[in-house]
């Protein structure tokens, strides 16, 4: 009998204790962020209040309370009402070629040739310590009579050898280029086209911690890329994964580069070309069908997308899950966009490639072909999913322009009032997706990033205005108050 008393009295005790600990001891994090209108972007869509992240990773989403009583932290953050979206991934761009760009002359905008060339001495004025001039963003659309310029007059005053940039200049570029997309709420960027040198020092710049940028990368199209790679495989980190290849099947619409399968409106009997034999794309497809890399074709032209679609068909052989993508995918034969949901073939798409061209695409095209351009929602159809990014530097970095291009088809200038070609906007849901989640799915990430959901990395940006609410005239006056990396703030 006594014994069993006492037996129950520290049984009692122990619950106590179970108790006293339960209600007290909260389990600690590294980092609570709470009183948010979460944006998980998860397959409902479904909105939180406040998550929890440990070693980088969300650990935890729910509403205020349940993170609050289950969780503590040294490291808290209030949002006071304002909206968190999952970081932005740019599905097509070339953070390298930005971060050059940086430090290079800016010619956008230049109306004649004479003005390129005065750009260009005071650049090179200003910058006496540059060894080389670099410039970019000229367009002979502005210069008088249209007509390209040759290199004759910039040899005559800057005559010079291109040496090669060092490890210091790639430091200085990607720095560079990180701060301003932290500052634009981007966390992942799709490098498409880079070469093995590139991605060696974009590795060790990572892993020195100086680079903290999440890196999707496309090699580009030549012999030593594939010679490295192919032989040792796809390659990946906490920040980089190396795992595509990067084709050019066409040039551009503006130069008429682009392939097109009748000639050009504004320029009879001219059709553009392909930029190889057919041939070269079959080859390319037959190697990597059998490896573990995407292949990514830049394809502008209605011809190119057939060529291209033609051949990833022949090879990917119906629904699969290789995400086989066509960068641009720009213009597109009625009778062929089925081929990309029939192989399930992934249109990575640029909306402001649509507001920027739209001012001369008709020219270029005509009326009934333009219809075929720019088609995003019918891309969409194809497989319910579509990735978006900008090609920056050809465009701006602003994740902010592509969500008003893709959802209301204008321009900062707010052009043209009724927005261009209207049934292919996006919706605000659709779009916000295409710029994180869809553009994970596209870089084969989709577990680990583009959602705020248990198990992905705490990528994830906190802004002023909600995308999902916010007028069309304020959609560029959206600023982001933070942006973190890894549970990391990376920018405020
Ligand atoms: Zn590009």
């Amino acid at each position: 009998m006594f014994v069993q008393i006492i037996t129950m009295r520290l049984a009692f005790s122990f619950f106590i204790i179970l108790f006293f600990f339960a209600a007290n001891k909260k389990q600690q994090v590294d980092l609570i962020v709470h009183h948010g209108i979460v944006y998980t972007v998860d397959s409902n869509f479904s909105r939180a209040e406040a998550f929890a992240v440990k070693d980088g990773k969300i650990i935890a989403v729910g509403n205020n309370d349940d993170i609050l009583n289950k969780y503590g932290a040294q490291d808290t953050v209030d949002a006071q009402g304002k909206p968190i979206y999952p970081g932005f991934i740019d599905a097509h761009a070339h953070f390298v070629g930005y971060g050059q760009s940086l430090f290079a002359v800016d010619l956008f905008g230049c109306n004649s040739f004479d003005e390129v060339i005065e750009r260009v001495k005071k650049f090179s004025a200003e910058h006496p310590n540059e060894a080389w001039i670099r410039g970019r963003g000229w367009d002979q659309n502005k210069f008088p009579g249209k007509a390209y310029p040759d290199n004759e007059k910039l040899n005559e005053l800057f005559a010079s050898k291109i040496p090669n940039p060092t490890k210091e200049d790639y430091t200085k570029w990607l720095m560079a280029a990180q701060h301003n997309c932290f500052a634009q709420g981007l966390t992942t960027i799709t490098d498409c086209g880079l070469n093995y040198t590139d991605v060696a020092i974009i590795d060790a710049l990572q892993k020195e911690g100086k680079l903290q940028m999440r890196l999707y990368i496309m090699l580009s199209d030549n012999p030593a890329n594939y010679a490295l790679y192919l032989k040792k495989g796809p390659y990946k980190t906490d920040k980089l994964f190396v795992h595509g290849f990067k084709v050019y099947a066409d040039g551009a619409l503006g130069s008429r580069g682009a392939c097109l399968l009748q000639s050009y409106n504004d320029k009879p009997g001219w059709q553009g070309f392909l930029l190889s034999n057919k041939s070269h794309y079959d080859s390319i497809a037959a190697l990597l069908i059998n490896t573990d890399f995407q292949m990514c074709t830049h394809a502008i032209g209605d011809s190119a997308n057939r060529v291209m679609l033609t051949v990833y068909n022949k090879y990917l052989k119906g629904k699969n899950d290789k995400r086989w993508r066509i960068e641009h995918a720009q213009v597109i034969n009625k009778n062929d966009f089925d081929l990309f949901g029939k192989a399930s073939v992934i249109p990575s798409a640029q909306p402001t490639h649509a507001t920027s061209d739209m001012y001369w695409a008709g020219e270029r095209l005509g009326e009934e072909r333009l219809k075929g351009a720019y088609a995003y929602r019918q891309l969409l159809e194809q497989n319910g999913w579509i990735p978006l990014g900008t090609d920056f530097p050809v465009e701006d970095i602003s994740p902010f322009k592509t969500f008003l291009a893709a959802v209301f088809r204008k321009d900062a200038k707010g052009y043209p009032a009724a927005g261009f070609q209207m049934e292919n906007a996006l919706s605000r849901e659709e779009t916000i997706r295409g710029m994180t989640i869809w553009a994970a799915k596209a870089d084969f990430l989709e577990n680990e990033i583009g959602s705020i959901e248990v198990g992905k990395k705490a990528d994830f940006i906190i802004l002023d205005k909600d995308l999902m609410q916010v007028t069309e005239q304020d959609v560029l006056n959206t600023k982001v108050v933070a942006t973190y990396s890894g549970g990391k703030k990376v920018y405020k």
